[in-house]
């Protein structure tokens, strides 16, 4: 039987974008946003879990390229109550006595963060300003304090001049961006992300973004045909996050999930622990380690 944090379907009930997972990331219940219905991504990650599940969009081996799927709207008024509904069940303890949900452990039982995560990178979505105006309503009206919005992004757009006052109004109502890096140099991006983004425009973003604005970075780290990243890898990485101001935490972890590729595997617990220690000495940074299982 799958354990709680691995079990992470993005579909629940009758919901078409919202969804409950109980998150090793967040401590504990986080509610997804998907505003990406068609898997929408600039990256094509060689351990997405979306590509996995989702084969018909999977992309040639090998080649820098992104998934072009067309930029699907989603219904904002149903996607609203979706979540005020969701919302209403962790408060009313519904959704812990009548779902799947009820093997949740009493102190994984809080809401901890609204997550806007879902099938691809949230951002491109044509919607996601709007989705943030009105997930920050609802946890306004409807949640506690404490409760985060997280943004988990890849990156790629962190520059955007559009996007601006919409990262402010979710960092001023509690949020946190997750910012993906899971390279130290540009051919390891590219085997890892096979995105037609250069490395260093990913690394300018984040690096540019952090002056102004804190950032959580989250790094994936797998074997590759049984291959851990080396020393060497991990020193540049490293480097870059050096060069970030404020970093609040780095998150490192591996795969817990199906990937599209089946020489893509979790790194040992071991393995895992030498990375974050080595992240931990070389930057004097918080670091989080997750598991595989
Ligand atoms: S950035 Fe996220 S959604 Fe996009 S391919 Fe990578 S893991 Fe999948």
């Amino acid at each position: 039987m799958l354990s709680l944090v691995q079990y992470h379907p993005r579909r629940f009930c009758k919901f078409q974008y919202i969804y409950p997972v109980v998150s090793r990331r967040s401590g504990g219940l986080s509610i997804g946003v998907n505003l990406s219905p068609a898997a929408q991504c600039n990256f094509s990650c060689v351990y997405c879990q979306v590509l996995a599940e989702n084969q018909e969009i999977s992309v040639p081996k090998n080649n820098p390229v992104q998934n072009d799927n067309p930029v699907t709207s989603v219904d904002l008024e149903l996607l609203d109550t979706e979540l005020r509904e969701l919302v209403g069940m962790v408060n009313d303890g519904s959704l812990f006595r009548d779902t799947w949900l009820s093997r949740t452990p009493p102190e994984k039982q809080i809401l901890r963060d609204i997550a806007f995560s879902g099938d691809g990178e949230p951002t491109l979505s044509l919607q996601f300003s709007e989705t943030v105006r009105r997930v920050a309503a609802v946890r306004r009206e409807l949640c506690t304090e404490s409760t985060k919005i997280v943004l988990i992004t890849n990156g790629s757009t962190l520059h955007a001049e559009s996007l601006r006052n919409t990262l402010e109004t979710l960092l001023v109502n509690n949020g946190e961006i997750w910012a993906k890096l899971d390279a130290g140099t540009p051919d390891y991006f590219r085997t890892i992300a096979r995105s037609k983004i250069p490395y260093e425009k990913i690394l300018t973003n984040l690096t540019e973004f952090s002056k102004t604005n804190p950032l959580v970075i989250q790094s994936c780290f797998v074997l590759l045909h049984d291959k851990e990243p080396d020393n060497e890898e991990i020193r540049q990485y490293t480097e870059h996050l050096k060069l970030m101001d404020q970093i609040q935490r780095v998150q490192i972890y591996t795969v817990a999930r199906q990937t599209p590729e089946s020489w893509v595997l979790p790194l040992s617990n071991e393995q895992l622990d030498r990375i974050s220690e080595t992240v931990r000495e070389l930057t004097g940074l918080q670091v989080d380690s997750f598991y595989s299982a």
